[in-house]
């Protein structure tokens, strides 16, 4: 098992209330013991806009982090009910969640996702930037084209690579209960580490996580798997029990 910065990040969607801030005191719990077996783990939490501030005021420790799930490709101007990366970092969130496939199919196009990095990237957030091919895609074998293609698109070299995140996100997978084979999620790793450091231009490689379906029943499956740097979470990041058990199954 390794020792490594692993990330666990939830994104509650259009999902969850002020209540649900006992799971902030939960994992305060729970990191002390994490800790205590040396296990370093960054928690971050992508809420909905409106509890941002307040999440933000009520957390103490440093490996918890609360983040936004998306920002305006613009930095400001006459787009009624949109939010900006600057507002978004202003009311205290660290991390974003950027070309989510559910924002992609309302419109998201690479060239919005890139406006929309470079934008978070000036306002000093932590970029978590969600690719994936749809379930059409997989089937005619265009997985890795898709891939290049988004990443290409929206990061080049003037893209902080120690400041994003790139999070695999197989569109079939989200909110499905199917998750890949550990075969193909190995080779996908594989590729997306090393398609990434290029265009990047970076020394290292930039931290890459899974996302779809992840629950404490299926998430030791992956733990065998080095390439994987974390986990980002839609559903069971919303049950404080589901979420912690998913961080202590995937240490066992
Ligand atoms: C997500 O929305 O990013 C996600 C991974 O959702 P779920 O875990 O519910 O599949």
């Amino acid at each position: 098992m390794t020792n490594k910065l692993m990330f666990f990040i939830g994104n509650w969607k259009m999902y969850g209330e002020n209540s649900l801030i006992r799971i902030i005191k939960a994992l305060h719990e729970a990191s002390i013991k994490f800790k205590n077996k040396n296990k370093k783990n960054k928690v971050v939490l992508c809420i909905p806009y409106t509890l941002i501030n307040f999440f933000v005021k009520k957390k103490k420790i440093k490996s918890i982090s609360i983040g936004a799930q998306n920002c305006h490709h613009e930095s400001l101007g006459p787009f009624t009910g949109s939010i900006s990366a600057k507002m978004v970092k202003d009311v205290g969130a660290e991390y974003i969640i950027i070309g989510h496939s559910e924002n992609r199919s309302d419109g998201d196009t690479n060239k919005k996702i890139k406006m929309k990095i470079k934008l978070a990237q000036e306002n000093k957030l932590n970029i978590i930037f969600c690719i994936g091919e749809t379930l059409n895609e997989k089937k005619t074998k265009k997985t890795f084209s898709v891939l290049k293609k988004q990443l290409s698109d929206s990061i080049d070299k003037s893209t902080n690579s120690k400041k994003i995140i790139i999070a695999y996100e197989p569109v079939w997978s989200i909110g499905t209960g199917r998750t890949p084979k550990s075969n193909e999620l190995k080779k996908i790793f594989l590729f997306l580490k090393n398609t990434s450091k290029k265009i990047l231009h970076a020394k290292s490689y930039p931290a890459i996580i899974y996302g779809g379906s992840v629950n404490d029943k299926n998430v030791s499956i992956f733990s065998s798997i080095s390439e994987i740097d974390g986990f980002l979470i839609g559903g069971a990041s919303l049950s404080v029990k589901k979420f912690i058990a998913i961080i202590k199954n995937y240490y066992k």
